[in-house]
């Protein structure tokens, strides 16, 4: 339910409604605009509408149908543009994240670090725990590897990001990256979310193999639940009945997304493709569709890395790309860092 407040409303108004509906066994999530304070109620609880209307202060009561609140545009109408390490992500702020799948050695990242950062990339991704199909693959370094991301990333005035695989893990996180990631295999790993909602941190949410849209955005309700409001959703490709790539690129989902969602939407081509080749120009469609920002597998050796190589552009080819994706972006009238 939302409450929408009387302009210009003062702020003991406000703490008397968020004191009510506490009071009535809801959460209560405050959006500040310009004119209006919007106040969230969420909660199981059946609460008289009516009730609310008559507060002092209140200008209108809004049931949302829709499972998701948070997340949606309802709540809060513009667009949440997320900084991480003076990179503006969302509201016609186009971010590139790139780096290897997975991180193998110091020198694997310093070199790919060193080439991606004179593009102009400022976030780097890389894997210390990879959720692997086979337990008999490279599983990751582990902390290790966390520690040689955040060096090189800090030589080069990088911000992290890596995936996070369980609850247990998140302290270790918050100590190296600048964002967590969920993959697409947790996304629907609910203690995990719910632990992610207690981190103040930017957490980027891949999009399920098969889930949808829907199921996808509630995933992100649960973080912005349990009060993180920080999350970029991540597209990466579901698995269709199509072959000839290793999933299937949901361009739509960006303009959907837009549409519900105040959160900025970001897409990974290496995994939706699953082939280099085919990279550079799902990464224009993407950008042309709307998407604010992209992340994409880049390794100094695509030929042996231990994870993902196929779909690994070399360093060449990524900083062609980039430089055709500024080129792009000053069509849309985007900001691309
Ligand atoms: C990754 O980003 O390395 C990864 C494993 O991606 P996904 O979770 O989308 O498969
Ligand atoms: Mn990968």
């Amino acid at each position: 339910m939302l409450i929408v407040m009387q302009s210009q409303v003062s702020e003991e108004k406000i703490e008397k409604v968020v004191d009510y509906i506490k009071q009535k066994g809801f959460d209560a999530h405050i959006s500040k605009g310009e004119d209006h304070t919007v106040i969230g109620a969420v909660g199981r609880k059946v609460i008289d509408k009516r009730d609310i209307e008559l507060l002092d202060g209140v200008k209108e009561v809004i049931r949302i149908s829709s499972p998701y609140k948070l997340v949606s545009r309802v709540f809060k109408n513009s667009d949440t543009v997320i900084e991480v390490n003076g990179v503006k992500i969302g509201g016609g702020y186009t971010a590139m994240i790139a780096g290897p799948c997975t991180i193998e050695t110091y020198d694997q990242m310093e070199t790919t670090a060193k080439k991606l950062s004179e593009c102009g990339v400022k976030i780097l991704r890389g894997g210390a725990f990879k959720p692997r199909t086979s337990p008999y693959a490279f599983q990751g370094l582990g902390e290790e590897g966390l520690k040689i991301i955040r060096e090189v990333a800090d030589k080069y005035n990088m911000a992290v990001t890596s995936e996070v695989m369980e609850v247990s893990q998140i302290p270790m996180f918050e100590k190296y990256v600048d964002i967590l990631q969920v993959g697409a295999r947790n996304m629907q790993n609910f203690n995990l979310l719910k632990g992610l909602g207690e981190v103040r941190k930017p957490v980027l949410l891949k999009r399920g193999l098969c889930s949808t849209i829907e199921e996808w955005l509630m995933s992100a309700e649960y973080i912005m639940a349990g009060g993180n409001r920080e999350v970029i959703l991540c597209e990466r490709g579901i698995r269709t009945f199509e072959h000839m790539t290793r999933n299937t690129l949901d361009l739509s989902a960006i303009p959907v997304v837009q549409k519900i969602s105040h959160l900025p939407i970001v897409v990974d081509p290496s995994h939706a493709t699953g082939l280099r080749d085919k990279v550079a120009p799902m990464s224009k469609a993407a950008l042309a569709a709307g998407a604010d920002g992209l992340i994409i597998e880049v390794h100094n050796s695509p030929e042996t890395a231990l994870c993902d190589g196929a779909q690994s552009l070399h360093i060449e080819e990524y900083e062609n790309l980039h430089k055709e994706l500024l080129e792009l972006s000053k069509v849309l009238h985007k900001t691309l860092v």
